[in-house]
């Protein structure tokens, strides 16, 4: 007999709808987590009466109208359009890239002018096989685009010159020919009212949650806690890294107070040259419209990831992949065990993604194929 029907490892999106659901349908769950909070990387810290994105800036987004109807029922989501701005030294572009970044940049009006220009000037790089990176941006969007919006902050992200990486990084340039600064293409989009922590508090209500709790400790004393455990740790880790680390980038926060109640105008600036440290600075206050007579704001540096390091982006290059499909397999010879959500997939997925894959798995569990 099992104190518990399921054990969920991490109160994160992923492990919140799992048990919401599987509480729903009558299983009895308990939840823990490692952190002393909720909510996994979406948690929000209340700092001078603003939500702050303590794990980095989120905006939840989807195309699909089953996943926004699913989060609608734990918050309603506000009118935010993530608009980003890019700073290259003393001049300031919108982003993504579109008719009003050209505009700025070229002194032009109409798409075919922006076409023109952009072709000219991939037509002068003469690059038809792009070896890296840098020839394949160039390749695909000339000069000044390249070195002014793309190359600085592209190799802040990864740490290493755009000549050194990869072209298959960059397969397309999202241009677009509109006076459109909306970042996303996505038909839904906002931040839920009153912060992401409560649409996870709300998920959770009724279950029984133990924060400040790591998995690999509690094992031990409770070997039989539950019939099945759902983990959205990392998958190396649970497995003693027995096969080797998989790689991930990191990234560290500088979060300020500041005696102003509005510092940039935006949430999100991208400072586009490599001389600038870090990569963007988030000003909190501005997904939600905020009022607050302060201001927070968070310095983004990207960072190389070691074990014992909060992991954010896995590496997700040949080397890595072929790494996580041998801890896959060995995963599901695991019996009893679910591993799920970006460190149990190690995978990048976007909020929705991450919801749709919980639901698919529910059906899966449902209809007894684990
Ligand atoms: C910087 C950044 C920005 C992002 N911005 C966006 C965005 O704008 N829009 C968007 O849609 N998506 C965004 N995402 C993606 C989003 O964060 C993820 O989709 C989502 O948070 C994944 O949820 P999860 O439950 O899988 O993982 P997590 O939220 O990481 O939850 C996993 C939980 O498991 C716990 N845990 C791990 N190991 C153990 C253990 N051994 N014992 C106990 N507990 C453990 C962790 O503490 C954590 O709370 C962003 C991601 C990053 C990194």
């Amino acid at each position: 007999m099992h104190q518990y029907d399921y054990l969920i490892v991490g109160s994160g999106l992923y492990g919140a709808v799992m048990a919401h659901e599987l509480n729903k349908s009558g299983k009895k769950c308990l939840v823990i987590d490692k952190r002393d909070h909720i909510a996994g990387n979406i948690y929000c810290e209340d700092i001078e009466g603003i939500h702050v994105h303590k794990y980095g800036a989120h905006i939840f987004h989807t195309s699909s109208k089953r996943i926004w109807d699913y989060m609608n029922q734990f918050a309603e989501f506000n009118n935010y359009i993530n608009s980003p701005i890019a700073i290259y030294k003393d001049e300031l572009y919108n982003l993504p890239f579109n008719m009003n970044t050209f505009s700025k940049m070229w002194g032009i009006r109409t798409p075919q002018e922006a076409k023109d220009m952009i072709a000219k000037q991939v037509a002068e790089t003469g690059i038809t096989e792009p070896q890296n990176l840098e020839e394949q941006a160039l390749s695909l969007g000339g000069r000044d685009v390249y070195e002014k919006l793309i190359k600085g902050y592209t190799e802040k992200q990864w740490g290493r010159d755009c000549k050194e990486l990869p072209a298959f990084i960059i397969k397309r340039l999202p241009f677009r020919y509109t006076y459109d600064n909306n970042y996303f293409n996505d038909r839904y989009q906002g931040i839920p009212i009153g912060g992401y922590t409560a649409v996870v508090e709300k998920m959770l209500e009724g279950i029984e949650v133990r924060t400040g709790v790591d998995f690999f400790e509690f094992r031990k004393e409770n070997p039989d806690i539950a019939g099945t455990t759902i983990f959205t740790g990392m998958i190396d880790e649970y497995f003693g890294y027995q096969l080797g680390a998989l790689e991930y980038r990191s990234v560290r926060f500088e979060t300020e107070v500041l005696d102003c109640d509005n510092y940039q105008g935006n949430a999100v600036v991208n400072y586009t040259e490599r001389e600038v440290p870090y990569t963007r600075i988030i000003e909190h206050k501005h997904f939600e419209f905020g009022k607050q007579e302060k201001t927070v704001i968070s310095r983004e540096y990207s960072s190389e990831w070691k074990v014992g390091m909060e992991p954010y982006y896995p590496v997700n290059d040949e080397k890595n992949m072929k790494l996580y499909e041998q801890y896959r397999e060995l995963a599901e010879k695991e019996e009893n065990v679910i591993f799920g959500g970006r460190l149990g997939g190690y995978k990048y997925y976007d909020m929705d993604k991450v919801v749709e894959a919980a639901l698919d798995k529910l059906e899966d569990i449902q209809n007894g194929m684990n």
